[in-house]
């Protein structure tokens, strides 16, 4: 029923909290859960492929955030993943940019800063990290329990291994550091507010553009 890289995982005999405990080791190098893509989007259902986009809906939909804040944030931690980049920008341009323009704009920029940044690969948590030597181990610790919250969702086995995501969430925080389970979790206020000014800055100038630029335009055309 689940895709294979689950199964090698969360075999019956292997407990659940076996199979976590390994985000509170910072050394350790086991990476429970592939990375590869192919296996991550086969869904339960029909073992359909997910592309990105579904994907990104799947997990948005989990963690109950539609925001664009959330979604570039999805996108920028899926063009980390692997070791050759999929994608030119953070987030795939879409028609809905020109809804949303502020945003464009910093897809732009952070798209090519991230490409200058982004150059070191490692092969323990199979991200792509910025900065030079090895590692950091805690951000390695962070970007493999994210794969492994991000596999669970898009295979259905979080409904059995979210309890324990929560636990070693709260172990983590104690200890001073970051946990992807609760930052995917946690939504910030300004996000929605976010959007919504990012519409209505957007509306504002598309409409400044058609006063001052379409419709002189079009006046001219049929004064002629
Ligand atoms: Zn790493």
């Amino acid at each position: 029923m689940y895709c294979h890289a689950v199964l090698t995982v969360l075999s019956d005999d292997a407990p659940l909290g076996d199979a976590v405990a390994f985000l509170s080791k910072e050394d350790d190098t086991t990476v429970l859960l592939s990375n590869d893509t192919g296996s991550l989007g086969e869904v339960i259902w029909k073992k359909d492929a997910l592309n990105p986009e579904d994907a990104r809906y799947v997990i948005s939909s989990y963690f109950k955030s539609r925001t664009f804040y959330f979604f570039y944030g999805l996108s920028r931690n899926e063009l980390k993943m692997e070791k050759k980049y999929k994608r030119f920008f953070v987030h795939p341009f879409h028609f809905n940019f020109f809804l949303i323009v502020p945003w464009a704009f910093i897809n732009v920029i952070d798209s090519v800063l991230f490409h200058l940044r982004y150059r070191q690969y490692c092969p323990t948590c199979k991200w792509k990290y910025a900065g030079k030597g090895e590692h950091d181990p805690r951000e390695c610790a962070y970007n493999r329990e994210y794969t492994l919250v991000i596999n669970a969702i898009l295979t259905g086995i979080i409904a059995r291994i979210e309890p324990t995501f929560h636990s070693q969430a709260m172990a983590e925080i104690k200890r001073g550091q970051r946990s992807a389970y609760l930052e995917l979790c946690t939504h910030r206020k300004y996000e929605k507010a976010l959007d919504i000014a990012s519409v209505c800055l957007s509306g504002g100038l598309m409409l400044y553009l058609l006063l001052a630029f379409v419709l002189p335009m079009l006046a001219d055309f049929f004064m002629f």
